[in-house]
């Protein structure tokens, strides 16, 4: 589990120096981000909070995210 204080500090970086950047758990494996809509994967417990990576997801839909995430 990644801890809600973890959780509530974190912000997408590709949006948080222009807006909020809120991300949204999502199945226990996924944060989304609430304003761009990239999505970071959470291995091993660590989310991996990476532009490129949150890219490779942004079409996704939430529901079609695979859990558990591809680990890298
Ligand atoms: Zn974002």
């Amino acid at each position: 589990m990644v801890s809600q204080e973890l959780l509530e500090i974190l912000r997408c970086p590709a949006c948080v120096r222009e807006k909020d950047g809120l991300l949204v758990l999502s199945r226990e494996s996924w944060l989304v981000c609430q304003d761009c809509g990239r999505k970071y994967p959470i291995v091993d417990d660590i989310p991996i909070m990476l532009i490129d990576e949150g890219d490779k997801w942004v079409k996704t839909a939430v529901e079609a995210l695979p859990v558990p995430p591809p680990s890298r």
